[in-house]
């Protein structure tokens, strides 16, 4: 064999292994930028101390964990769930309440209608995945508000319509595969688990049942570990588990008759909530408010322009010209709904004012990006965007939160 054979041998067998290498550090790398947005509907900031919960305790003590999530207002799930992944308060992406009215379109979204919630032009903002996926990533979105819609003209590169029956082991094998397909794997998954909402509404936060809904999630966090594990992912990649307002007890005693203070005939269209929104027939604004007002007991009456500037609501057109804030625990009703709510109970509810504590949910997280060990003060859910733009050296959109807000969850 001639030298100058030799040499070149040499040299091909160097420059490959030099490659091998970089395409291995851009995998790993890549691996580590990774992230998973699990969102555990209504799962309170308290939660993790009502039940046994072997695999989250592992999961905070190994991440980091806040002492509470605090939602925008109302604190209900669509207006939630959209403000986490586009950083925006509800006045500035459009989401103003789970059900609203449209008045330049004249049209009503309801988060049980699949023509409203898959119709793009209601989402302002934009979403992690669309900021991912324009920036080269690959996303895939098992569940969530919003993901459904084709917003700027794009969805995630992989997304399921909601599907209550789908069974949560089936939503974790999903995106389980998703994040390990031999080709273009994604790099953000969203997974969402509803059953800790269902189950506080229908059985009330000291019930039996809630305390086994939050095994149940531990059980299921123990499921997706065990298979990110098997794939050698779980210690590689980053996971946010995030959950939208807590919830709070309602009682027989606690209820405001809305039809005992004013005439229904009075408004054109309203939503019955914590955050009640109220449209009085035109000229009839300023009676209904004053009857309101006389009676304002257990709840405050606003005219739209006097929101408080905090609850980041006035300035979308889709929030009616006044508005009730029911007292925490207080229920707002018509005569005619108060005896299904009184044949309801025990039940609990959410949709208050985010300075309510019991509206705080669940933040934790767990990856070679965050924290280890830290427990931080309570923060407000729309800096999750810049956390997550963050985590995956993505430049972020223009959005409402601060990466200075949540800095001290990174590594
Ligand atoms: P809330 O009334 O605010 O407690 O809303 C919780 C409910 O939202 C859950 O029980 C789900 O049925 C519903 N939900 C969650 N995600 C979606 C979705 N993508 N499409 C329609 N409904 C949804
Ligand atoms: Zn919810
Ligand atoms: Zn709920």
């Amino acid at each position: 064999m001639s030298r100058a054979f030799l040499l070149t041998i040499v040299l091909l067998y160097s420059v490959t292994l030099s490659v091998g290498c970089e395409k291995k550090a851009v995998e790993n790398n890549r691996r580590g930028d990774k992230l998973l947005l699990i969102s555990l509907d209504g799962f309170g900031y308290d939660y993790l101390s009502k039940a046994d919960t072997p695999h989250f305790d592992a999961f905070v003590r190994e991440g980091v964990i806040s002492r509470g999530l605090i939602p925008v207002v109302p604190s209900k799930t669509f207006p939630n769930h959209y403000s986490i992944v586009t950083g925006l308060y509800p006045e500035n992406n459009g989401l103003v309440n789970n059900t609203m009215y449209d008045p330049a379109w004249d049209k009503w979204y309801r988060i049980s209608d699949r023509n409203a919630v898959e119709n793009g032009e209601w989402y302002q903002g934009e979403p992690i995945w669309i900021t991912a996926e324009q920036q080269g990533l690959t996303t895939g979105t098992m569940f969530w508000g919003g993901s459904e819609a084709d917003i700027q003209g794009m969805h995630p590169t992989y997304w399921k319509r909601y599907d209550e029956d789908m069974s949560y082991k089936a939503r974790i094998d999903t995106v389980v595969s998703w994040f390990t397909r031999s080709r273009n794997p994604i790099d953000f998954g969203t997974l969402y688990v509803e059953h800790v909402d269902s189950y506080g509404h229908r059985y009330g936060i000291h019930s039996d049942s809630l305390v086994a809904a939050i095994e149940r999630s531990d059980n299921l966090l123990g499921y997706l570990q065990q298979r990110l594990s098997n794939e050698g992912l779980w210690d590689e990649m980053n996971i946010m588990i995030v959950s939208d307002h807590g919830m709070v007890e309602q009682s027989a005693g606690q209820t405001i008759i809305l039809d005992t203070i004013i005439n229904m005939d009075d408004l054109a269209r309203y939503t019955l909530d914590p955050v009640t929104m109220l449209q009085p027939d035109s000229g009839k604004v300023d009676q209904v408010y004053q009857q309101l007002k006389q009676a304002e007991e257990h709840y405050r009456v606003f005219k739209k322009e006097d929101l408080p500037d905090r609850y980041h609501l006035k300035n979308h057109r889709r929030v009616m010209d006044l508005v009730l804030v029911a007292e925490t625990g207080y229920m707002i009703l018509t005569g005619g709904n108060k005896q299904r709510f009184i044949d309801n109970l025990p039940s609990a509810t959410h949709g208050y004012d985010n300075s309510t504590p019991k509206m705080q949910a669940l933040f934790a997280a767990r990856g070679p990006a965050f924290a280890s060990g830290d427990t931080i003060p309570s923060f407000q859910n729309i800096h999750l965007y810049e956390l997550m733009a963050r985590v995956m050296k993505l430049k972020p959109a223009p959005n409402d939160g601060s990466l200075d807000s949540v800095r001290v969850v990174l590594q």
